[in-house]
């Protein structure tokens, strides 16, 4: 910083004696340079009414994958490759809230630049005015406050997550045609027949492998949570989730907005019996199809 500040002050015009008005002037510049490049007030309002790029997701939202991969949301993971975190290597999912790629997409959003991990919102808005920016933007308009404290480089002292998609596992009892190996563990035998895995991938594949640090840190999430989403696998044959509803229960977040990506196969699994005493509110199911639709859907599977 004071390297820069030396090399940025030999370059300025150098005043012809130390008398005070040039002295002055001199001072003036300095700082006149640096206001340009300084940070712009944050027009938060503005941003969500005319950005192209801006987008609440990262100042309130986590996506986690089975492979302990951490996106700014379900549309950068689904279709790019650009992940802000990993919980394989850092435990604490929260590391992935102020990494540097986090900042930098944060940054460019402040600042009207295009990120490469938000190219399918672009493309939905172009091609249909629609996009997972554009509903994050309505459902967490509410938040925008916190913007306000994003600094220079994109960071935010504000950690607590709001809105939270986590896959533990790909642990599944269905191989839908419409899924693969990475996100239902059914699919494994073929997946390694038709050479898209190697024998080593493991039956199930698993966010973390340490589950009891991970948990620790995970729940310390939740009390600020007011939104989580849960897919797989199947989350309804999910320890994890369960656990989760009851943390949520015994911690008194029983108004958490709760989701689910499912496949409706069972409603019960080990203690358990039923998501309605979790507080699931909306579901999402791939078995939206009709009779010999829904069994081809479902690869063969009878209901
Ligand atoms: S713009 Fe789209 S891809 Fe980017 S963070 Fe927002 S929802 Fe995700």
């Amino acid at each position: 910083m004071f390297a820069t500040f030396r090399v940025v002050a030999g370059r300025l015009p150098q005043p012809d004696n130390r008398d005070e008005p040039q002295h002055m002037r001199y001072v003036k510049n300095i700082f006149l340079f640096f206001k340009k490049w300084a940070p712009k007030p944050i027009e938060a309002e503005q941003l969500l009414q005319h950005s192209k790029v801006f987008c609440m997701a990262p100042w309130v939202h986590l996506h986690a994958l089975p492979d302990g991969k951490v996106y700014t949301c379900g549309m950068a993971a689904t279709h790019t490759n650009h992940s802000i975190g990993d919980v394989h290597k850092n435990k604490d999912l929260s590391k992935a809230w102020n990494s540097y790629a986090m900042k930098r997409i944060r940054r460019n959003m402040l600042t009207g630049q295009a990120s490469a991990s938000c190219k399918n919102c672009y493309e939905y808005e172009q091609l249909c005015n629609s996009s997972e920016r554009l509903q994050f933007n309505q459902d967490f308009k509410h938040h925008v406050g916190r913007v306000l404290s994003t600094s220079f480089w994109g960071g935010l002292s504000e950690t607590s997550i709001l809105h939270l998609d986590i896959r533990f596992s790909n642990q599944c009892n269905l191989k839908c045609r419409i899924c693969n190996a990475s996100a239902s563990s059914a699919w494994r035998e073929e997946a390694i027949q038709m050479g898209y895995i190697q024998d080593h991938f493991p039956n199930v594949v698993r966010a973390t492998n340490d589950e009891a640090s991970f948990w620790k840190l995970y729940v310390k999430l939740l009390p600020h949570i007011e939104k989580i989403h849960f897919a797989g696998g199947e989350p309804l044959l999910m320890e994890e989730h369960y656990k989760t509803l009851e943390h949520l229960i015994a911690i008194g977040k029983t108004d958490t907005h709760i989701s689910y990506n499912t496949n409706f196969s069972t409603l019960r699994f080990r203690q358990w019996a039923s998501v309605e005493q979790g507080g699931a509110k909306h579901t999402h199911t791939s078995g939206r199809s009709p009779g010999h639709l829904l069994w081809y859907r479902y690869n063969g599977k009878h209901f």
